[in-house]
């Protein structure tokens, strides 16, 4: 199968209203023009420069989520047209991207990764901080960031009844978080390619997907 046969049978499997982050980190411009001719218009990376290289060069429709982790002195780099930062782990970070936007004079949508899995070594917020965080109301002070919803990565695991503990988790995470920030916070993006179908069981609106469109990645 090709990249807009394998696009094809994962939209047919999407229900509507769930949106689909094509993540092409580590793969060469010409395949994600390839995914872009068949239709596919959201794309993740997990490196700012690899994210910029690439948005110099592809079409200007194409709406670049980051879903790595972003050092602060990083923002800068891509500020100027990101759609989405949808792995935003720290307060630094949010007030780098705050500061960032408002240079560039745009808003820009993010997401906040909460730490859920059972690896130490996983990144995202801790829940009890991230609390902490919000009811503090630093978000009331940048008009600049727009928290659409909240982002995981489930354990790295055969043990199905773990990865659906994960989802369930941050399911109900974004519950508890939906009425502190009103209409906008309507994103749960949850599932890669070996756990999608599961998180679609959990309410997932953005599944973010790289190996079972653009095949293994090389490193
Ligand atoms: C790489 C990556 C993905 C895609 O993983 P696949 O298993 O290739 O689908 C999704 N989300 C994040 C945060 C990633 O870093």
């Amino acid at each position: 199968m090709n990249i807009t046969e394998r696009l094809h049978r994962i939209w047919a499997t999407l229900p509507e209203g769930v949106r689909l982050v094509a993540v092409s980190k580590f793969h060469p411009a010409e395949r994600i023009e390839e995914a872009y001719n068949a239709g596919q218009r959201i794309f993740g990376e997990s490196r700012p420069q690899e994210m910029a290289a690439k948005a110099a060069v592809l079409p200007k429709d194409i709406e670049w989520s980051m879903i790595g982790h972003l050092q602060t002195n990083k923002v800068k780099m891509i500020a100027p047209f990101v759609s989405m930062i949808a792995s935003v782990d720290s307060d630094r970070l949010v007030a780098e991207i705050e500061k960032q936007a408002a240079r560039c004079e745009r808003v820009i949508d993010i997401l906040l990764e909460v730490h859920v899995a059972d690896e130490e070594t996983k990144s995202g917020w801790d829940v009890e901080e991230l609390r902490a965080y919000i009811a503090s109301g630093a978000f009331d002070t940048m008009p600049h960031v727009r928290v659409r919803g909240v982002m995981t990565i489930a354990t790295n695991t055969d043990d199905e009844s773990i990865i659906r503990r994960d989802f369930e988790h941050i399911r109900s995470i974004f519950n508890e978080f939906k009425p502190l920030f009103g209409n906008d916070f309507d994103t749960l993006s949850i599932g890669m390619s070996d756990d999608y179908p599961i998180a679609l069981e959990y309410g997932s609106t953005m599944v973010r997907i790289g190996t079972a469109i653009f095949g293994a990645r090389e490193y």
